[in-house]
């Protein structure tokens, strides 16, 4: 039957932070974008934490902003506080997180959306993904309404929704999310065109009544006095008077002793749930059953909004049963009072092992059909936001016949955590650590717009304004770099507070961007003890990102070229692309292991080859030289 309605260049299935990223990209490049999802009241929902951003998580929330994606604006204008976690470390580590108003969060998300011109939205569920008749390219989706949506590509954003089984203990019934149905039929298609399925897990604690908790048993922990935006674009955040806080308490024994008592009754434990967690982010009776010679451990009270007294416990994500989840709660100093309105549960769901997707989010199977988020294995709302950014921009760029567009991992945490995915595949659900980019120190928070913003203007996706700002931004950053680099300071026309500062005084005249790499010294005791630099400094720029760039830019510059040096040696292995149609049984100096894991993830360059388990050294020479000629 002809479809009653439109044919679109994108459809995107499922409005979670993947398809909220996915659908904005497309849209904003041009593509006329559908986006159909079960609850069109539940765009960008959070299902877990009220939170973006963290370690490393903080990072992709800035690239995706940089890139011009939605997360880092919708994070800014719906947070209740904001921390920027590990300034006791180095610039490579600091993290940007906010605590959310969770229902803020999902309305500004979907008023970010419905500013976009090219996108139309749908309350509807997906049941089948329909192809050519040849079986090799997506032609669209049909609903459980009845109704068949045509597209050229079509994005399958579909989270924990893919035939998802919760569990409360011993109970255990089919769902998305807590209150949300599951997603049925997609998963059965998609094995019909040879997909892979697996099933991986994830849990979350319970929601409490934030006016039955005695406060005074807990510590307090406030937001930052002069908090840090997650967007290039955002001006004014609350100061710290005006952000809510939240509150740190610890389990004890006792707690401990009570939890153990419903372990025959625990999904977990009693086989029931067979599948893999996430690892980092184990639930309590995890923790306790794993870590048993820990007494305690730290539980974070968060408040869910600005105007709602509900509270998340974070630390105490557990599927027991209720009655032990109350009783242990309730055995909590502070919380003995403790109202839960929601209890914990666990959720096991369909994912789709992702070696099976290429770096464009593309699946190798089906053409134009794209995966992202958590049905490719990952946790966590940036996760999934910056694959959604990703496989829109790729999407839109399709259709226009453009070629994929590609982040390296020497570019973003985004091109770590694509070819993570892509080449190593994951067992677990897949979150982002600093530890997993190894070339961090490039990769930082704070230069993320000066790293991609020229990219995705490139693309299309970064606005003029926002364009217009970073040039003023980067030029100024120059500016005062080169200021830096040719101003000479002088012993006795400095003020004697720069030499309070440091260990040994100056005897004669010296470069200033000699002294920034010493530790005690900022740019701003240099510029406080020298009026003339401070003046020239100020009259480039008064923004305290241009000031805080250029120190860390000559601070660490040594470590910085370094890094550079390392990412054009690779450079070569990188950019050597490994055509589709390689046939690696002609190869037959190749090892057998190494033919067997190459043919199964048709690695797309040199260099991703060579980070495929089973894959030698000696492989990728063969390789190389067989490429070569
Ligand atoms: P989701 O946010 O799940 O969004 C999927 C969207 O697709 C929804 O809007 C849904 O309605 C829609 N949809 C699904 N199927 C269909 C269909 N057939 N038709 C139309 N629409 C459809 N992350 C962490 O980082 N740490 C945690 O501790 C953590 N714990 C979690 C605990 C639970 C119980 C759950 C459910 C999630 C947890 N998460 C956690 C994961 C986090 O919520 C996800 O990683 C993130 O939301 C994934 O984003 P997504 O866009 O891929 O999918």
């Amino acid at each position: 039957m002809k479809s009653l309605f439109p044919t679109y260049d994108v459809i995107v299935v499922g409005a979670g932070h993947a398809g909220s990223e996915a659908a904005g990209a497309a849209a904003a490049m041009g593509a006329q974008t559908l986006l159909i999802t079960m609850n069109l009241d539940a765009i960008a929902k959070m299902s877990c934490n009220p939170a973006i951003g963290g370690v490393a998580k903080g990072q992709l929330v800035r690239e995706i902003d940089a890139l011009g994606g939605l997360t880092g604006l919708v994070a800014d204008q719906s947070a209740v506080q904001f921390r920027m976690l590990n300034t006791s470390k180095g610039p490579a580590m600091w993290s940007p997180r906010c605590q959310s108003d969770r229902a803020l969060y999902s309305s500004m998300m979907r008023k970010e959306l419905e500013k976009k011109d090219n996108l139309h939205f749908r309350q509807d569920n997906v049941v089948d993904v329909l192809t050519t008749e040849d079986g090799k390219h997506v032609s669209g989706v049909r609903t459980s309404t009845g109704q068949t949506f045509e597209a050229q590509t079509v994005i399958l954003t579909t989270g924990t929704f893919g035939n998802g089984l919760m569990h409360i203990g011993e109970t255990n019934f089919g769902g998305g999310r807590s209150g949300e149905r599951a997603s049925i039929g997609i998963s059965a298609a998609l094995e019909e065109l040879g997909f892979e399925v697996g099933r991986l897990k994830t849990g979350t604690p319970p929601r409490l009544d934030g006016r039955s908790i005695d406060y005074e048993q807990l510590d307090i922990q406030y937001g930052d006095e002069d908090p840090s935006p997650f967007s290039f674009m955002t001006d004014n955040l609350p100061t710290r008077q005006e952000q809510l806080t939240c509150w740190i308490g610890f389990t004890n024994k006792r707690v401990h002793e009570m939890l153990r008592s419903g372990f025959d009754r625990s999904p977990m434990f009693n086989g029931t749930i067979e599948s893999t967690g996430p690892r980092y982010c184990p639930s309590i009776e995890d923790k306790i059953n794993r870590f048993s010679d820990k007494d305690s451990h730290q539980l974070f009270l968060e408040p869910e909004g600005w105007d709602t007294y509900e509270m998340y416990l974070n630390g105490f994500s557990t599927s027991l049963p209720e009655d032990v989840q109350y009783k242990a709660l309730q055995t909590i100093p502070g919380f003995e009072e403790a109202v839960m309105l929601r209890p914990g549960y666990a959720i096991e769901y369909d994912y789709f092992p992702p070696y099976q997707i290429r770096r464009s989010m593309e699946t190798k199977i089906t053409e134009g059909l794209f995966f992202a988020g958590q049905i490719n294995g990952t946790t966590g709302y940036e996760e999934a936001a910056c694959q959604g950014l990703m496989a829109g921009i790729n999407a839109a760029r399709k259709v226009k016949g453009e070629d994929e567009f590609i982040l390296k991992r020497s570019e973003a945490y985004i091109g770590v955590l694509i070819d993570d995915l892509i080449t190593k595949g994951t067992e677990e659900p897949y979150r982002m650590f600093t530890s997993r980019a190894e070339h961090r120190i490039l990769l930082r928070q704070d230069n993320a717009d000066l790293r991609l913003t020229e990219l995705g203007y490139k693309i299309g996706l970064v606005s003029e304004q926002r364009h217009e700002r970073f040039q003023t931004k980067k030029e100024a950053i120059d500016q005062l770099h080169d200021l830096i680099a040719d101003y000479t300071v002088y012993p006795d026309k400095m003020d004697p507070m720069l030499e309070e500062q440091e260990t040994s005084t100056l005897s004669q005249p010296v470069k200033a961007k000699t002294l920034i790499p010493r530790p005690q010294l900022s740019i701003y005791n240099l510029l406080d003890a020298d009026p003339e630099l401070k003046r020239r400094a100020h009259e480039i720029s008064s923004d305290p990102d241009v000031f805080d760039q250029v120190e860390i830019q000559i601070k660490y510059a040594g470590y910085i070229e370094k890094e550079f040096e390392m990412v054009e040696e690779m450079r070569k292995q990188e950019d050597t692309i490994i055509p589709d149609t390689l046939d690696y049984r002609k190869i037959s100096s190749l090892s057998a292991e190494g033919t067997q894991k190459m043919e199964r993830i048709q690695p797309e360059t040199l260099g991703q080859a060579s980070r495929i388990s089973g894959v030698s050294p000696s492989d990728i020479s063969v390789l190389m030289v067989y490429l070569k000629n």
